[in-house]
């Protein structure tokens, strides 16, 4: 049987997903939720009573709830309302972020350097945690010319949580807008927007066993969200185009799954301990990054130094196991990602890493298969290491 262990990349449907879908798809309605006719309503109906559990499952309110296309483009629209010009011009013009944001994040980091902002990157420590103090620093400094505070929730690579709550809390302090991109927070851990404090979330439901192409924004007040996309002026004109309403009930039913699942975080966790322990009793050169921070139930990110990723990517894959490794390739030359470097983490280890990345739903067993096949592995490419 394979085992599919790259939840963090993107979620397979979930059944529950898959079951709602069917029948749906058989019984319809198909209308544009927006027209006025008996079939729009019903449409309309469904695709509200969505975003109402949606909100409900994650401590919002329905109208803090802007659906749109995943992450990517809740990002983009954050940072587009925060890099407009006359925020720049009011003199709002420092953007602080961390370096081991996802490149949705870091590429508009940039932009917003192109446009004349000032950004600072928070560096972590080497269990890959924001270090707080240094925000404290600079908005101790700059918190009245700073425009957005944008710090993730949980990393993709590692599954580090960040200390959100903290830097919320910080933020409010100093009445600086705090984003927290919450694409792998949502759905592996509980989650409560209002709570917690946050301005602004975004949501992909791909990562949680809903469509692929739809996703969400949560703000606290979506009025102080520029619309990037004007369209016909849809989701009260923050978000034009007519909405991906299947996709968006998707993300209802897969976040309802989630939810009668949260018990199982606990034997999840466990379970993960075991594995990672008794890989590290038979190799105790391997390296798990950020295994000494708070790190999502779901995720090992682990490397056997001077071992290549792609290798253990490979011979996993054999054995049918589908891992990812984290690193880019440049001319076929493994190069160490951006967060570990960020983590201080030697190429011997960085270029040796591969994402290990289960769910709520996995079976636990499936890491007594991995931890058996990754001993294989080791053994084997740690004796052509040694030719
Ligand atoms: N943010 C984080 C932390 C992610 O892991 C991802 C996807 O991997 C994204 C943003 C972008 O999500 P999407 O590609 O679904 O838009």
């Amino acid at each position: 049987m394979n085992i599919y262990a790259d939840f963090n990349g993107s979620a397979p449907l979930s059944d529950d997903v898959k079951e709602y879908l069917i029948h749906r798809i058989q019984n319809g309605p198909f209308a544009n939720p927006n027209a006025i006719h008996q079939v729009g309503a019903r449409t309309l109906m469904a695709m509200e009573k969505s975003r109402k559990l949606i909100s409900d499952y994650l401590g919002a309110k329905p109208n803090q709830i802007i659906f749109n296309s995943g992450a990517t483009e809740g990002i983009t629209n954050i940072f587009y309302t925060f890099t407009r010009p006359e925020v720049l011009n009011s003199g709002k013009k420092h953007i602080i972020t961390s370096s081991i944001e996802h490149s949705a994040v870091l590429n508009e980091t940039k932009r917003a350097k192109s446009l004349g902002f000032t950004t600072h990157y928070l560096p972590v420590n080497e269990d890959g945690i924001v270090e707080v103090e240094k925000l404290n620093e600079l908005l101790g400094k700059y918190s009245n010319e700073t425009a957005l505070v944008s710090i993730m929730a949980a990393n993709n690579e590692t599954g580090v949580i960040q200390p959100i709550d903290q830097i919320s809390k910080i933020c409010k302090e100093y009445s600086v807008p705090f984003f927290s991109d919450t694409t792998q927070y949502i759905g592996k851990t509980s989650f409560n927007f209002n709570e917690l404090g946050l301005d602004y979330a975004v949501m992909s439901g791909h990562k949680i066993g809903a469509l692929t192409g739809c996703g969400f924004i949560i703000a606290k007040d979506p009025s102080t969200l520029e619309c990037l996309i004007l369209g016909g002026g849809q989701e009260k004109g923050r978000r034009g185009g007519t909405q991906n309403y299947l996709g968006n009930e998707s993300i209802a039913v897969a976040l309802k799954s989630i939810h009668d699942n949260f018990d199982k975080i606990g034997q999840l966790a466990n379970k993960r301990a075991e594995f990672e322990n008794k890989i590290k009793t038979d190799f105790p050169n391997v390296v798990i990054l950020g295994d000494k921070a708070p790190r999502l139930a779901s995720t090992t990110y682990i490397a056997f130094p001077g071992i290549h990723g792609q290798g253990v990517q490979i011979e996993l894959e054999s054995k049918g196991i589908f891992v990812t490794t984290s690193s880019a390739c440049s001319d076929n030359e493994p190069v160490t990602s951006k967060v570990l470097k960020a983590m201080n983490v030697s190429d011997d280890i960085g270029r040796g890493v591969v994402r290990i990345s289960l769910c709520l739903c996995s079976n636990l067993s499936d890491y007594d298969k991995i931890y058996d096949a990754l001993k294989e592995t080791y053994i084997k490419l740690g004796k052509l290491k040694s030719f």
